[in-house]
């Protein structure tokens, strides 16, 4: 049996795909995007999480785990978070010695039995709205033979399945993957190749390439554009994804505004948020933008 790192299973979401659905989120992603409102899907391993307003910097968690690296904040000394996997023995160990819970782990392992469990206790509420279970992340697809069992097990109980993704896989897998998929929602983010690359991790090719066999040979394929400041957020940005779309067959994309609610998450795990004091986004700071792909041919919603 498969198993993954699932850092959260999500009920009664209504923003993941059609109906009802149970969101499955997986850690892992080789894109590390600066606006990710999820950076603890980034590692694909579990990890430890460090709250500051919690810790009363006693160092119980540096006694427990005498190996690991010691961080400091606000005369506070405590186990520095990004050097042990959250899952460890120390780590563990430090999460029990810490007496105000300033510790927990993110992420754990779990087979496809026990994230089926899960999904099927809300079966009822899938088939009375037409909803179903979306596979999420992270990038869920870097864990193939978690999501190709899992979605079969799903199948043969009747539900529903969606996946959101960046496409950002060997084209073989994203391929295989996507036969058991009823919906796919598949980001684009940029078509500039240069872009890409210094704002992700990502290849262009690969995802476009992605992209593009998906709207050709799936049935149901909706491209979505996260619309970041300072990325793509420009008029030329959109007439050229705008184009790109209508060349590849698109009729629609949704375009996500910036927000920045995930900048909390960065202090928890000592990362950097590279959007610090960027202004969230709104669909009517957008009308103009939404406009190009509308004048293109594609239908574009919020
Ligand atoms: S044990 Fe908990 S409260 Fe004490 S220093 Fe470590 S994180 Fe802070």
């Amino acid at each position: 049996m498969q198993s993954a790192t699932v850092f959260n299973i999500q009920k009664f979401s209504l923003n993941d795909g059609p109906g009802i659905r149970t969101v499955v989120f997986l850690k892992g992603c080789p894109l590390r995007c600066a606006w990710c409102s999820n950076p603890e899907s980034q590692q694909r391993a579990p990890q430890l999480e460090w709250k500051e307003s919690a810790c009363v910097g006693c160092g119980a968690c540096l006694a427990a785990a005498p190996n690991a690296n010691v961080a400091e904040h606000a005369g506070k000394r405590h186990l520095d978070v990004r050097g042990l996997r959250g899952d460890s023995d120390e780590a563990q160990a430090a999460v029990r010695a810490c007496p105000s819970h300033a510790l927990t782990c993110t992420g754990a392992t779990k087979t496809v039995n026990e994230v089926l469990r899960v999904c099927l206790q809300d079966q009822p509420f899938y088939e009375d709205s037409g909803g179903g279970v979306t596979l999420s992340g992270g990038e869920a697809l870097t864990w193939p033979a978690f999501c190709e069992e899992l979605l079969c097990a799903l199948h043969d109980q009747g539900i529903d399945t969606c996946i959101e993704t960046e496409a950002h896989v060997p084209t073989e897998t994203f391929q295989r993957i996507a036969a058991l998929l009823d919906h796919m929602l598949v980001d684009l983010k940029h078509v500039d190749a240069t872009k890409l690359r210094v704002h992700t991790a990502g290849q262009a090719e690969l995802m476009l390439g992605n992209l593009r066999w998906a709207i050709a040979n799936h049935p149901d394929v909706l491209p979505r554009t996260p619309v970041i400041p300072g990325f793509n957020d420009g008029i030329e940005d959109a007439r050229a994804m705008a184009r790109w779309l209508r060349g590849a067959g698109a009729t629609r994309v949704q375009l996500l505004p910036f927000h920045n609610y995930g900048e909390g998450k960065y202090a928890l795990l000592n990362m950097p948020y590279g959007l610090h004091g960027t202004k969230n986004l709104h669909s009517e700071d957008l009308e103009e933008y939404r406009q190009i792909y509308l004048d293109e041919g594609i239908e574009a919603f919020f």
